[in-house]
């Protein structure tokens, strides 16, 4: 019952994304050279990841541009993917975002970090959901973490096993919050707020205990 109750929430979440009728428009960048159809890979494994969940996102490479297209959700996201030599963040750290930046790249993935979680078939894998999870901040601009699914803290090893089986899914809790913060971008699209919080969030995503 509990899990049709959760479905439930999930998909009238989903319906009301689908009524905004927009798209959440995401800019990678790199200076590093992945291997091939990594990055590719990891994209249409985000893209899933958000479509379970009624949202719609599409890619683009290189910086954001100056307009943002008539139908995107908001400013666009721009992510950069690089190394952690450069990073003031934890050892542990696999990525950082800043969830409250209203422009400019909010969210940084570590490269050498992801490609070290397992063999690198699965490096793929690893980087979707990181990209998901630091994605999914910025939307719901915040840096809180819940107890189950995408949006933990710690992914432990069974989490791990999930993602790769496509099981890995974000809280009902989420769900709402990322649908909410979708509806305040497109309220807010244009206006060039200043950020609330400069701060970049530092993340720490495995333990290595
Ligand atoms: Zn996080």
């Amino acid at each position: 019952m509990r899990a049709f109750w959760i479905l439930g929430i999930a998909m009238a979440a989903g319906m009301s994304a689908n009524a905004q009728n927009c798209v959440v428009a995401l800019y990678v960048s790199t200076d590093l050279s992945l291997p091939t159809a990594m990055l590719s890979l990891a994209e249409i494994r985000t893209s899933a990841i958000f479509h379970n969940i009624g949202v719609t996102v599409r890619w683009r490479i290189g910086a954001p541009t100056a307009r943002a297209a008539h139908d995107a959700c908001g400013e666009p996201l721009a992510v950069r993917i690089e190394n952690s030599a450069q990073a003031n963040v934890t050892a542990e750290a696999l990525a950082y975002s800043a969830p409250f930046a209203d422009s400019g790249v909010s969210i940084h993935v570590l490269l050498d970090r992801v490609m070290r979680i397992g063999p690198a078939s699965y490096a793929p894998v690893v980087l979707a959901y990181v990209m998901a999870h630091e994605i999914a901040h910025v939307l719901e601009r915040t840096g809180a973490h819940s107890r189950d699914g995408v949006m933990k803290a710690h992914w432990d090893r069974s989490d791990y096993w999930r993602m790769e089986s496509g099981g890995l899914a974000f809280s009902a809790e989420d769900v709402e919050s990322i649908h909410s913060g979708i509806a305040y971008r497109v309220r807010h699209a244009g206006r060039n707020e200043t950020s609330m919080n400069g701060e970049a969030l530092s993340e720490r995503l495995v333990s290595h205990e």
